[in-house]
């Protein structure tokens, strides 16, 4: 049992001592307190070394003194003699003497060379190599009056210093020993035991941050490592509040990332809607049309009965949104969409494909009815049907083309495609409300495609050409000419305007055609008015080029550059696209009225018009559409028209212009009946001379 208690304080002794060992602290410190103990050591050794050596000297000196002193005490009656001197060096630590008085003297051992005071210093005296030192007393009544040389034996006070060194080192050894070992045990018990304590617990602390009050301890001690600790708990405590921040503010975060993903997931949802469903009606656009007429057809279940897809169109719509607003409009389309809605199965099988125009899937599964003509009737009447919007009554008119599935296509885009094509049909000929589609429009919608393709480079192939028409007074006197685009066509030859305009105003490509129209015309006006013409250039502008901010400006740099006066160009706007947006096209309107430009109402009477607006705007000339001019002089109804879009145009202050006088009997009632201006094949085709040419050139 004893064995093993000191085992294992041996144990803890060799742990203690490598951890001492280990402390580069501590073992810096106690060799520094060693270094420094032996240092005080050795200073306080030197002057000792000294003092000794010269009290050593001083005894054997004292020691030869008295064995003089007493040796001349007996000599005092007697001879002195070699012998008793040989006597007294034998008896002393004296190996020579030499004594003198009144001229007599007396010597014996060895002789003496280098006499030294023997009251100086004795260390500073020198010394024979056999160690011993030469002094010399002067005559004193103690010396019996006689002078006294003598040599004394010091040999053995090296040896005795030598051990005397030996001696203090030893001593000054054990106590740095006993010094450095307390400092060391002081050492241990103030800052090695407590550094490492305080280092563990830092690295714990460190290690497990999220309990931080866990390792506060009390400090105890009221010296700088109690401050460290004190440092080290308020750090912990601030660690702590930081941490209950973090984790507050952590907290707070996860919220918030919560509510944000809740949110993306909601604009998700409604994004997904709004790319499904038209906002303004609720519903289905084309590509969830598409994809569920898609899934619809390719169910294995769908085929018992006949089906089609249906695409309706509203006539004059943009007239209407024009003349009544956008928000009438917008409230006419929510209520066809209600009234198509109704005719549908499924909400995906009723679309808003765009502006004015909604597709049906109609037939067995459809539901509008078994037999897709009675469903179909049955939904353009639905349509057709008055809206009321506030206090105001609208009637719609449809055009309506039909796809069957099967017969016209197989998948929904092909179906859809086809009877978009029918639809367009139905709308260009307005006594066919209903176009079921065939073949060959799809051929036509190549031909469509290929021009449009053609079209984009016709200005840079020098395919355009201006051609001028006349227009004459009652007297047919000419009064200025109208400007005609013409397009040659490489392999197709001449493609007529009523063809390719309507293709470039859908692809917008009519602004660069219009502004190269302009450009032209303003040319040719600058070229005629050297030669004297004074009349006007009516050219024709597509509603797009209205819409555009900078057209106002542009022709007004143009007729700047060539010295044209805006007088003499008129511009020609059919009634419909005048109407069309008229809100978008008044900045321009208001601009053409500031840079004296003026406005002829083309085609007047086959469109909306308002009174109210045609007051407002620069407007100096209105001409009659060529449908009424065709039936005159004997349609009553022609009659009637003309007449009175003659006289109202008057009461505005307008003149009037008849388009398409072919006969002298029509030329003869327009004059008969007020009318300003005439223009048409008997006055004068359209041709590449204008002013100069007397002969104008066939239009064909
Ligand atoms: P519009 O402005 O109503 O032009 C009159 C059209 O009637 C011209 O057809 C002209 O050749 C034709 N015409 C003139 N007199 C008679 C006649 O006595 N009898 C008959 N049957 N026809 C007559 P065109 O040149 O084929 O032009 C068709 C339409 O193309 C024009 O109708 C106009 O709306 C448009 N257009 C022509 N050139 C331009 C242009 O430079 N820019 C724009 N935006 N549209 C143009
Ligand atoms: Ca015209
Ligand atoms: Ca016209």
């Amino acid at each position: 049992m004893a064995g093993e208690d000191h085992a294992l304080a041996r144990r803890s002794f060799n742990e203690w001592a490598r951890q001492l060992a280990g402390c580069r602290l501590c073992r810096n410190l106690t060799l520094a307190a060693f270094a420094a103990i032996l240092a005080i050591e050795v200073a306080i050794l030197i002057p000792s070394y000294r003092n000794y050596e010269e009290d050593l000297l001083n005894e054997r000196v004292d020691v030869a003194s008295q064995a003089v002193i007493t040796f001349l005490k007996h000599s005092r009656s007697r001879e002195i003699t070699i012998d008793a001197l040989e006597l007294l060096i034998a008896s002393s630590p004296l190996t020579g003497v030499s004594l003198r008085r009144d001229g007599i003297e007396y010597e014996a051992g060895e002789a003496i060379r280098m006499p030294h005071p023997a009251d100086g210093l004795l260390r500073s005296a020198p010394r024979t190599p056999q160690g011993t030192i030469d002094l010399s007393w002067g005559a004193d009544p103690l010396l019996s009056d006689y002078e006294v040389l003598a040599r004394v034996d010091v040999s053995d006070v090296s040896s005795e210093l030598i051990a005397f060194v030996f001696r203090i080192l030893g001593l000054s050894l054990l106590i740095a020993v006993f010094v450095t070992a307390v400092t060391m045990f002081v050492v241990d018990r103030m800052m090695l035991s407590p550094l490492l304590k305080l280092r563990d617990r830092i690295s714990r602390a460190g290690e497990d941050a999220e309990h931080p009050l866990k390792y506060l301890t009390p400090t105890g001690r009221c010296d700088e490592f109690g401050e460290v600790e004190g440092v080290f708990n308020s750090m912990l405590k601030q660690n702590a509040a930081y941490l209950s921040r973090l984790k507050l503010l952590n907290r707070e975060l996860d919220q918030l990332l919560e509510e944000r993903t809740r949110t993306l997931r909601r604009t998700e949802q409604e994004l997904k809607i709004r790319t499904l469903y038209d906002q303004l009606t609720g519903l289905a656009n084309r590509s969830l049309f598409e994809e569920q007429l898609d899934h619809h057809f390719s169910d294995p279940d769908h085929g018992g009965g006949e089906e089609a897809v249906l695409v309706l169109g509203l006539n004059d719509f943009q007239a209407l949104n024009g003349l009544a607003g956008h928000e009438t409009g917008d409230r006419v389309l929510q209520e066809i969409a209600r009234r198509i809605a109704g005719f549908s199965a499924n909400h995906g099988w009723v679309a808003r494909l765009g502006g004015d125009v909604f597709g049906l899937l109609v037939g067995e599964r459809g539901r509008a009815s078994t037999d897709i003509e009675v469903g179909i009737s049955a939904v353009i009447e639905a349509c057709q049907r008055p809206v009321q919007v506030g206090r105001k009554t609208f009637e719609c008119e449809v055009s309506a083309g039909v796809a069957v599935s099967g017969l016209d296509g197989l998948d929904a885009r092909t179906l859809l495609s086809h009877a978009e094509i029918a639809m367009h049909r139905a709308k260009k000929s307005p006594s066919q409300r209903v176009q079921f589609f065939a073949s060959e429009f799809g051929d036509q919608v190549l031909h469509r495609q290929e021009l449009i393709h053609s079209l984009k480079a016709a200005i840079e192939n020098r395919q355009l050409q201006l051609y001028f028409q006349p227009q004459c007074d009652r007297l047919r006197r000419n009064t200025g000419y109208e400007a005609l685009l013409r397009w040659h066509h490489p392999t197709l030859g001449p493609v007529s305007p009523a063809e390719f305009i309507p293709l470039a105003e859908e692809t917008g490509l009519i602004v660069k055609i219009g502004d190269w129209v302009l450009e032209q015309a303003v040319a040719t006006l600058k070229g005629w008015s050297e030669q004297g013409f004074t009349g006007r250039m009516a050219v024709n502008v597509s509603a797009l080029q209205l819409h555009d901010p900078g057209f106002a400006d542009r022709i007004a740099v143009s007729l700047r550059n060539k010295g044209v006066s805006a007088r003499q160009l008129e511009l020609e706007i059919t009634e419909t696209a005048l109407m069309q947006d008229i809100e978008l096209a008044m900045a321009t309107l208001n601009r053409f009225r500031e840079l004296d430009l003026t406005l002829a109402v083309d085609d007047f009477g086959t469109g909306y018009s308002s009174l109210a607006y045609l007051k407002a705007l620069p407007v100096s000339r209105i001409k009659i559409d060529r449908t009424f001019v065709t039936g005159l002089p004997d349609n009553e109804q022609d009659e009637a028209l003309c007449r009175t879009i003659i006289n109202m145009a008057h009461t505005m202050g307008c003149e009037v212009i008849a388009e398409g006088v072919e006969t002298e009997a029509q030329a003869s009632w327009l004059a008969l009946a007020g009318c300003d201006e005439l223009q048409g094949y008997l006055l004068g085709k359209p041709g590449l001379q204008g002013f100069q040419g007397t002969a104008d050139a066939d239009d064909s």
